[in-house]
Parts: C-alpha cells; structure tokens; sequence
C-alpha cells in the first residue's frame, strides 16, 4: 500500500510499504480521510516536544472503513465507518484501569508514539479505540473528531455554561473547535488571535468578541483556554482570568514554559491540562451529528498524499482556503502540482 514516510528532519515521501494485517482484537481500516496537525509539522520537522524515531508514519485524525478483523473480533464491524482514540493504552497498569490510558506510560499513540500512522491507504487498529461513525457524520467531519475531542475536554475543563464567558486564546483548529463547544454549552466566548483571517473564522463559528493583544477587554474571564504554542500564553492565561476562575492548557509550547505558582494560590485558580481527546471523541460525533458544532468551516483544502510533503513544509496549494486544516484522500491524487 501507498504510506507517507518520513525518512528525515524535513524529508518525507510517498512509498510503497507492507499492508497491516490484524492480529487478535484488531482491524485494519481503509483510510478514507486524515487530517494534517501541528503535532505532524513538529514531528515532521522534528521541532515537537516528543520527538520521533525514523523512518515515522504521521497521521493520527482520521476515519474510514473496516475492510478485515483478526480473530476474536464482532464480525458486525466488518464494513463499518469509524475513526478512533489515538491514544492506546497498555490496559495492564493503575492509570489504565481507571480510565487514563492517555497517559499511560506504556502507550502507543497512533501516528505519534510507536504506532504508524494514518496517512497511508490503510491503518492497523485495536478494536478497543474505535469509534463507530454515523451516517450524517461525513469523511470530512469524521476526520476531525479527533481534534474534537480535544477542543470538547478543553470546553468541559472550563466549566464553560449560559452565563459564564470564556476567553480562547488561539484561533487554529483547537481553538476553533472549542469555540463552536463553549457556544454550544451556552457560554459568552471570545477570541484572542493574531492574523485577520483566523479571527474571522472565530467570528464565523459564533463568537461574541474577537481580539489582538492590544485591544482584548478588560472583562472578567471566568476561564480562558490556552490553545496556543506560543510559551507566554500560559502566563497570560493566569494573569487575565478572574479570580476562583479556571484556566486550561491544551496547546503545547516548543520550550518549557515558566508560571508563577502562587497566582494559583493568591487567585485560587483552577487549573486543568488536557492530553488527548480519549473521552471527548463519543461527545464530539454526538456534537458534529446533532449539528450544535460544525468542524467543516476549518477545512482550507483536501490533497492527495503526494502534497502531503509540501503542505508539512507550509508549501500551501493556492486554491487552499484559510481554514487552519488541511485534510488528505489516500486515494486521491492531488491538483496542487
Ligand atoms: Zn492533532
Ligand atoms: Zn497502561
């Protein structure tokens, strides 16, 4: 089968590599759409914070279609449309068994930690991470459930509810993703964002306000939500949301990042992280199936695997939209070149 491989920093292409074969409690799913993230450009580049082994097989937003089970595995899931966790636990140890397979030590993460990825015609699956996919939930959405699922834990974190406002710093896909979540949850939600484009997109999902540091209202945030990489938000966070408020990291700076600790204390801040959207994908189809969030505003282009390079490199087709996600057909063939 066709796969995206990076072989080196910087260096990747489309290669021909062994198809997977399911194992006991497995499946192989044909890929039907994946989307590209920040995590694939700073693996890609090796700028991330968990840097990869090579060669490296990115991909971890995504969906398509059960085409073979390894034995021990409900025949009924033979055709089905599904995406899945890409955080798999190794199901033995205490975090495990208490539901927090996303920071189990011994995980794999699908196209991130141990695991080959998405980006490639088909994908070797436990059938304990899928996620079955409804019909009006489209190729499009499915592939991003997961980055809604994130958005949805980071939203849940923030307690966000009719009568609370919530301030979302960064307008890419996470950030996005939460605003149509803290809309939903019947919250006040602005936006704080740097470039034109990605604040009309904020104002687009629904929020009330969108700002650039210097005009961003002195109002009183009940929680702000850090969904940049940028490592002086974190700070910021801490510093503009109203006391006994709360304040979630989900973005993830490229170098650690400093906070005073006793503004927790003299603020009596709640603070929340979020590592992957595990418990946030069942809500987030609920979500893009009753329609109270809509992911395909964010969507700037669908390519073919062979532009999956360029597009790592910032290398964007001109037809791309100004949406912060570019998804991939491993099927199809690309008309950016
Ligand atoms: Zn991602
Ligand atoms: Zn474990």
């Amino acid at each position: 089968m066709k796969a995206f491989v990076v072989t080196s920093p910087g260096t990747g292409a489309v290669a021909e590599v062994a198809a997977p074969a399911p194992a006991a409690g497995q499946v192989v799913v044909d890929i039907a759409r994946v989307g590209i993230c920040g995590t694939d450009v700073g693996m890609f580049h090796s700028t991330y914070n968990r840097p990869g082994r090579f060669p490296l097989r990115l991909g971890h937003e995504w969906c398509g279609r059960i085409s073979e089970i390894g034995d021990g595995v409900d025949a009924a899931w033979l055709g089905r449309r599904v995406t899945g966790d890409t955080m798999l636990g190794c199901g033995q140890c205490h975090l495990c068994r208490s539901e927090r397979h996303y920071v189990c030590e011994n995980r794999h993460e699908i196209g991130v930690r141990g695991w080959p990825g998405a980006l490639a015609e088909k994908l070797l699956v436990p059938v304990s991470a899928l996620h079955r996919l409804p019909d009006s939930v489209t190729d499009d959405m499915g592939a991003m459930v997961e980055p809604g699922g994130n958005a949805y834990r980071a939203v849940a974190a923030s307690d966000a509810r009719p009568g609370s406002r919530v301030l979302i710093l960064g307008p890419g896909t996470i950030g996005l993703l939460a605003t149509g979540f803290a809309l939903a949850a019947g919250s006040e939600v602005h936006v704080l964002g740097i470039t034109p484009a990605s604040l009309a997109l904020a104002r687009g999902a629904g929020a009330h306000g969108v700002w650039t540091g210097s005009d961003l209202p002195d109002l009183a945030w009940d929680s702000v939500i850090n969904a940049t990489d940028d490592d002086s938000m974190p700070q910021f966070a801490l510093d503009r949301v109203d006391p006994g408020g709360r304040v979630v990291f989900i973005g993830s700076a490229h170098k650690p990042t400093t906070l005073d600790a006793q503004s927790f204390v003299r603020k009596a801040v709640t603070a929340v992280g979020i590592m992957g959207g595990s418990h946030g994908l069942r809500p987030t189809i609920e979500a893009y199936e009753n329609g109270s969030v809509d992911p395909r505003p964010l969507i700037a282009a669908t390519i073919g695997l062979d532009a999956v390079g360029s597009v790592l490199d910032g290398d964007f087709p001109p037809s791309a939209g100004s949406g912060p996600k570019f998804l991939v057909d491993p099927k199809g063939i690309s008309d950016a070149h």
